[in-house]
């Protein structure tokens, strides 16, 4: 393609309608049928990124390579197209007037009042245009966060105004996604709030392209014509998409309504080929055919919002398609568990996770999980504070340091086993100064570990600020508790194991945000099997 093709995808009448996932499965046809596509998103309020966000607030916060904190619908991206994103993917409104800021400091403005048109509408277009240029892809996916008429979003609906006119009509497409919703007492599918959110947009100059109507039930031709003739949109631009069994059915659903291919008539571009999805489908093949089970416990301190733990449920999904088995996870919450308690609520489990986390409420709890997982040889996995709490459990009871802790959760603890980097010390912002993004490490040879990589070069993505104290690494390696996994650079201790346990894995950094649907990650793979066979073993005694 000579110029890059704009895809923007707006929603209207409620939040919650599944836009990341209509762009990713649009995505990934486009990307089936040839072309080089990224999806970006725009988040409309003032944080710089969501970094600083509870995840009660925000679900899980995304990590790239490239170290950025950012929404949640970013791992979406990646699990779809299997390519990374980064920084430039997810820009919020504060990072929007953040710079328009700084550039008015810098007297970049020369004397002028600056005002959300034209400058923060310009910082917003350089912000999907940038994407464009650095010349790796074909189309450029932008989705706009929230819903039309919401005060946040104008200024991004009228960014997405202007750059149509700029780009013109064959380079620039608008999706406008809505819901149709059914009335029970009615009987029937009802179009209006979409024309109210139609109009809605035109008022704010956009003509949706195409359509896609979230909707529960199948929309008759009556519907899509009234819909067409309403909002002013061809027939065949009226898209339904129905409530799926997996949001992986979305792109075959997609495919089904000819999204793509409107799109593609809209851009005037010959189809280069029909969409090679094939490894998709068996993905979705295996995935909905498991010919066994298993029950795994998730302990984190906010499993009440399963959106806080997104890439690891989804890593879940990818790993137990691989293995065809139906992973179902048990949430349970780190508060919960005591040391009396453990063998009630994982008795009949056959693995063990303990998730990432920050401070100290639950911690107790997660220990008693790593001590009921090591002494039960029930196969276990700890992420990021996971792996250091069951550092920590391993110097409590094995070691014997009682009191030894991380310095995050008692910075005056006698047995600093897990403790801040140095240079982290002197850090009082809080907001992207993390250790963040990838890392290389290096797995030694004949470890857990390298048994599930294959190979010893590794790069995985972190965010934490406390790491493993190496004073401690004789006294953990003599007791049978090794790093087979450290950064080359630094020495920092990247992966942690038992040696004389079925499955006992932890790293400090977060696998799960590096699995997709065609590459799903080993870490998570190999736990599914072991948990597998934990529970076969178990049946045949
Ligand atoms: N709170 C821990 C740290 O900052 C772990 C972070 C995490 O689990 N992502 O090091």
């Amino acid at each position: 393609m000579s110029k890059v093709k704009y895809i923007f995808v707006t929603g209207g009448v409620t939040s919650s309608l599944g836009k990341g996932i209509i762009s990713a499965s649009l995505g990934k046809l486009l990307q089936a049928r040839g072309y080089s596509v990224t999806i970006q998103k725009f988040d409309p309020y003032i944080n710089i990124d969501p970094g600083t966000l509870n995840p009660y607030e925000h679900g899980e916060c995304y990590v790239t390579d490239d170290g950025a904190e950012t929404d949640l619908d970013l791992g979406h991206y990646e699990r779809f197209l299997g390519i990374p994103t980064s920084q430039d993917n997810n820009v919020t409104t504060g990072r929007i007037y953040y710079n328009v800021i700084q550039k008015e400091r810098e007297g970049e403005f020369l004397g002028k009042t600056v005002q959300v048109v034209p400058h923060i509408t310009d910082e917003i277009k350089n912000n999907i245009y940038k994407l464009g240029e650095t010349g790796k892809f074909d189309i450029v996916i932008t989705e706009l966060g929230g819903c039309v008429g919401d005060i946040e979003s104008l200024p991004f609906i009228e960014a997405v105004r202007q750059a149509r006119l700029e780009l013109g009509p064959t380079n620039c497409i608008s999706i406008h996604l809505t819901l149709v919703p059914y009335l029970k007492t009615a009987g029937e599918l009802k179009t209006k709030p979409t024309q109210h959110s139609v109009k809605e947009l035109l008022e704010a100059g956009i003509q949706p392209d195409i359509l896609v109507c979230r909707s529960e039930y199948s929309l008759s031709t009556e519907i899509r014509k009234k819909l067409a003739l309403f909002c002013n949109v061809p027939f065949n631009s009226v898209i339904e998409s129905l409530d799926a069994e997996t949001i992986y059915d979305v792109p075959i659903l997609m495919r089904k309504e000819k999204l793509d291919e409107r799109v593609l008539a809209k851009f005037k571009q010959s189809y280069k080929r029909e969409p090679k999805i094939d490894a998709w489908k068996e993905f979705l093949g295996r995935l909905k055919n498991p010919t066994s089970q298993v029950r795994i416990g998730l302990v984190g301190k906010y499993v009440e919002l399963k959106d806080a733990y997104k890439s690891i449920a989804e890593a879940f999904v990818h790993a137990g398609a691989v293995n065809e088995c139906n992973v179902m996870l048990e949430w349970i919450h780190a508060e919960e568990v005591e040391e009396g308690n453990t063998k009630k609520l994982f008795g009949e489990l056959d693995a063990i996770l303990v998730a990432p986390g920050f401070g100290e409420r639950g911690i107790e709890g997660k220990i008693a999980t790593v001590k009921y997982a090591r002494e039960n040889k029930v196969p276990f996995f700890g992420i990021c504070l996971g792996m250091q709490v069951a550092v920590i459990e391993f110097a409590r009871n094995v070691l014997t340091l009682k009191k030894a802790n991380s310095t995050e959760m008692d910075p005056k603890t006698k047995h600093p086993v897990i403790d801040i980097m140095e240079d982290q010390k002197n850090i009082k912002e809080m907001g992207g100064t993390m250790r963040l993004g990838a890392y290389d490490c290096n797995i030694k040879k004949g470890t857990k570990a390298y048994n599930v990589y294959g190979h010893a070069k590794i790069s995985e993505r972190h965010r934490h600020r406390y790491e493993f104290n190496n004073e401690y690494l004789e006294q953990y390696q003599n007791a049978g508790m090794i790093a087979s996994g450290t950064n080359p650079d630094t020495g920092l201790v990247e992966i942690m194991e038992i040696q004389d346990h079925p499955w006992f894995v932890g790293s400090q950094y977060h696998p799960e945000l590096k699995s997709t649907v065609v590459n799903p990650h080993p870490l998570f793979v190999k736990f599914v099997k072991a948990a597998i066979n934990y529970r076969r073993e178990k049946e045949s005694n």
